[in-house]
């Protein structure tokens, strides 16, 4: 197997090191591309020894690749779990968990500040295996506390949450959790392991969306779990028989955007702390939700469990639906786009992107407003994206 990276290394050495130099054949420095859909067996003996767990090795595609297990490896080790799995998508990993880990006429509890796709999921799927969903309001431990019952399993937070940034206390629902019998997955997409790491904090799965900071480069959509080796197999169980794999190459590029996620996430970090402290002093902006604020009303938790707080910044106009397109549209540097967590900046309106089809009492319920705006700094150099928003914000 490769070389174990040391527990207390830093998140930098990690992200390069760890899950590497497992090339014997080639010695090439970087992980090659296994592209491969099967693997062969010397003779009938070799296939027995793998079936009997003898010998670790492939044997098809859908059940494990050496590109992945590298990407696997160096995540588990970023997240301090024993085991990761990778999926097709975060909203793979995000569904196949659900499956895997719910019982039929189950009861799991979501937040209602969430990726509305995984929303989604339980409104209009789990209903069919009978499995009850229970929403509750973010960062909010009493109601977390009501919503659990004798048949709920699972309780599911972002952290932070999508799009207000909410950051829940882990240890204190991880405590709550487990004393009802409680599994918590946390999907730390937009804190990655290098600004929280919720294992340590007693979750009991991190789910990723690694199209966003782990990729890191807007080319790539895969997703992510982390965990214990048991966990972890029950997932990796599942995904051979759903079948909701990541391709060889997008490994590859997973791998090669992980090596810089320690640089990239401390230009994120600083980027998205100064442009949220700028943004709250402009006179065309209502309010910012950025966690390492003190306006926020997760900031102390958030300081107390967080390296970092990322660089998604959301924040409201003091403007209207239009006003707020004309600043979005007068953006030189930001796309416009979803998503987030990449080297380019991206900017949206959820109400445009992602709620267009809502009605407006829906959007109110969830809190999206016509100024509503999200920002993902890139990595481009701050005073150049600060004075892009200066520009901006004067066509409001
Ligand atoms: C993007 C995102 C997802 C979905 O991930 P995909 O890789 O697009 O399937 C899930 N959760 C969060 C928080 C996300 O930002």
């Amino acid at each position: 197997m490769s070389r174990r990276i040391s527990d207390s290394a830093g998140k930098s050495t990690q992200s390069v090191h760890a899950g590497e130099r497992n090339n014997p054949q080639s010695d090439s420095i970087t992980t090659p591309i296994h592209q491969t859909s099967t693997y062969w067996f010397k003779n009938s003996a070799e296939v027995i020894e793998y079936q009997e767990g003898r010998k670790q090795r492939d044997e098809y595609g859908r059940y494990g690749n050496p590109t992945w297990r590298a990407a696997e490896e160096k995540l588990a080790a970023l997240e301090n779990g024993e085991e990761a799995v990778l999926f097709a998508s975060g909203m793979c990993a995000a569904t196949t968990a659900f499956f895997a880990l719910l019982p039929k006429d189950g009861h799991l509890v979501v937040t209602s500040d969430c990726y509305r796709r995984t929303r989604q999921f339980c409104t209009d799927y789990l209903v069919k295996m009978g499995v009850e969903t229970t929403v509750i309001p973010p960062s909010d431990l009493p109601a977390l506390k009501n919503a659990l019952r004798d048949d709920t399993t699972l309780f599911f937070t972002e952290l932070p949450t999508n799009p207000y940034l909410r950051v829940m206390d882990i240890p204190e629902v991880t405590r709550i959790c487990h004393a009802r019998n409680v599994k918590v997955i946390v999907d730390s997409t937009f804190a990655t392991p290098v600004n929280y790491r919720a294992l340590e904090d007693g979750a009991d799965i991190v789910i990723h969306s690694a199209t966003k900071y782990l990729g890191g480069h807007n080319d790539l959509l895969a997703g992510a779990a982390t965990g214990s080796k048991e966990d972890i197999q029950g997932l990796r169980d599942a995904v051979g028989v759903l079948g909701g794999i990541t391709s060889p190459q997008n490994a590859y590029l997973l791998l090669r955007g992980m090596k810089t996620l320690g640089l990239r996430m401390q230009r994120h970090n600083e980027s998205g702390l100064k442009i949220a402290s700028w943004l709250q002093g402009h006179p065309h902006v209502r309010k910012v939700f950025y966690p390492g604020l003190e306006s926020h009303p997760d900031h102390a938790i958030a300081t107390k469990l967080m390296q970092g707080f990322g660089g998604v910044v959301t924040f409201e106009l003091e403007s209207d639906l239009e006003g707020t397109m004309r600043f979005v549209d007068a953006c030189q540097l930001p796309y416009i786009g979803p998503s987030l967590g990449g080297t380019e900046a991206l900017i949206e309106m959820p109400v445009t992107m992602s709620y267009w089809d809502k009605t407006p009492e829906e959007r109110q319920a969830y809190g999206i407003t016509d100024s509503l705006v999200r920002l993902s700094c890139g990595i481009e150099d701050v005073d150049d994206l600060l004075a892009d928003l200066e520009q901006a914000l004067a066509k409001v």
